[in-house]
């Protein structure tokens, strides 16, 4: 089997002086990251670290979570990224699961981390110069999900995983000149990670920020010459909003719109002001890119179609393949699809059949093969037997000028088993309208099964580290 070598180490060898890295004022190129990589591959095998031994990591976006990850690489070790966002009580179980043979915390955070080391000082002081020999089956990291009930489940990605997700999707944008990737999704999500191992196989640049700051982010992009940034729609809503209609510099190619419903009246603002912004549709399973718009062919509506390399489908209720234009389950075929969760044998078999990923998302293709996501199998709301996809009557909603964001939710109910109520924000400076009159605007564009029962008005909508919707939350407050 072909052996690969560490990307830092081959871009240090080739274009020493490129830009590698950029981090809170400071800067890496890929000479100077591969020098740091050593110190960290170093600490690691004093530490008796080795292939399939793994590293626990509790931190938010930080250079060193960068120089952990290749060293990690060097080593065939498996980095397990925690969502910095969760309580000690909700990470001791994750921590168990992977049962790492070291812990690493930023700062503050290894109080939630019994038996951290601070990641911060973690490099050796002096070098290592083992070289990488991964092959495609070698794990690369284990990103844990904690669902609301049951075992932690822990996606296995691989080195063949990131490296044809980064492919696909450099065949897919173009990956000339290298890009300069902005970087606020989270590295303890697939998001982030993506971004990560994308920027290094094309030798590119990662200009990495903390976390996610509409004004940083707008900055980023007029002054950090940036050329690609991952958002999700409220991020890219609010840099749309401080930006007040600033047109993007020509150093800026497209950003990538995902992780839930994309409306598209906000790339059409986006497109307004000289930003490309391409719908694409993903999940952790699959490494991230699953299907993306493409540049030149690029209207919002849909998520385009599957990035190269990879096979999508849409399957029905008896297990049939649907034609163009059939709605069903979300199925993902190829390289990029992960080698199964951690240590869950039956959750893996469940999720994968005959090397088919089943998403638990449904959607639909058109006749070009362009995939458009309906809901999650989960959030799908029956109401009677009729379906409803919240996210077109959150569309309808949002469109409403009053209306800042909205979340539709399914409660049950005795008549109809199900029917949808609606959660909203209010604009800033806008009145509150009453629920007749929300009733009547979306009755211009929703027929009658899918009115939401009820309109709660929140300051805020609760959302995840990743900035997805967190409806459970929201259905149980409705229920209550
Ligand atoms: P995660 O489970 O955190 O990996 O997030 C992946 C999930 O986000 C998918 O399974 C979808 O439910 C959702 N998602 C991602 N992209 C889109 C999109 N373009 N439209 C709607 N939902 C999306
Ligand atoms: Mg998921
Ligand atoms: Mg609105």
């Amino acid at each position: 089997m072909t052996k690969y070598g560490c990307p830092i180490r081959e871009g240090a060898a080739r274009f020493p002086n490129e830009e590698a890295l950029t981090f809170a004022g400071r800067s890496w190129t890929y000479g100077a990251l591969d020098a740091e990589v050593n110190h960290w591959v170093a600490a690691l095998e004093a530490r008796g670290l080795g292939a399939g031994h793994r590293v626990a990591l509790l931190a938010t976006n930080h250079a060193a979570c960068v120089f952990l990850f290749w060293a990690l690489g060097r080593l065939g070790a498996v980095l397990a990224p925690l969502n910095a966002r969760l309580t000690r009580a909700e990470l001791a179980p994750l921590v168990e699961d992977v049962s790492p043979s070291l812990t690493l915390a930023l700062g503050a955070l290894r109080e939630r981390l019994p038996g951290a080391e601070p990641l911060e000082t973690f490099r050796s002081s002096a070098p290592s110069s083992t070289a990488s020999a991964l092959d495609e089956n070698t794990a690369r990291v284990i990103l844990l999900t904690s669902g609301t009930t049951g075992r932690p489940k822990g996606a296995l990605l691989t080195e063949g995983n990131f490296r044809a997700s980064s492919r696909a999707s450099a065949a897919n944008l173009g990956a000339h000149p290298a890009p300069r990737w902005l970087g606020t999704l989270p590295l303890f999500h697939v998001g982030g990670l993506a971004m990560l191992t994308r920027t290094a196989y094309e030798g590119g640049c990662l200009v990495l920020h903390e976390r996610f700051d509409a004004e940083s982010t707008s900055r980023a992009i007029d002054e950090e010459s940036v050329s690609h940034a991952s958002l999700v729609a409220t991020t890219l809503e609010r840099v749309l909003d401080v930006r007040a209609g600033r047109r993007v510099p020509e150093t800026f190619k497209l950003a990538l719109i995902g992780g839930g419903p994309v409306p598209v009246p906000l790339l059409e603002r986006a497109r307004a002001v000289g930003l490309l912004a391409l719908q694409t549709y993903g999940l952790t399973e699959a490494c991230s890119q699953v299907a993306t718009e493409r540049p030149g062919d690029a209207d919002g509506r849909t998520a385009g179609p599957a990035v190269p390399g990879t096979e999508l489908r849409i399957v029905g209720g008896g297990g049939e393949v649907c034609g163009p234009g059939e709605e069903g389950d979300i199925e993902v075929r190829g390289p990029t699809v992960m080698a199964g969760y951690w240590q869950r044998p039956e959750a893996t078999s469940e999720a994968l059949r005959d090397g088919w990923l089943r998403t638990r998302d449904l959607g639909v293709l058109d006749s070009r093969g362009r995939l458009t996501v309906l809901s999650r199998r989960t959030d799908l709301i029956v109401r009677g037997g009729e379906n409803i996809y919240p996210a077109e009557v959150e569309a309808v909603l949002a469109n409403h000028p009053s209306v800042q964001e909205s979340a539709v939710v399914g409660i049950r109910e005795s008549r109809w088993g199900e029917v949808p109520v609606a959660f909203l924000a209010l604009r800033a400076g806008q009145e509150r309208p009453s629920d007749e009159a929300l009733e009547s605007w979306c009755r211009q564009s929703l027929a009658g099964f899918k009115l939401p029962t009820r309109f709660f008005w929140v300051d805020v909508l609760p959302r995840n580290a990743m900035g997805k919707l967190e409806r459970t939350v929201l259905r149980k407050s409705a229920e209550s």
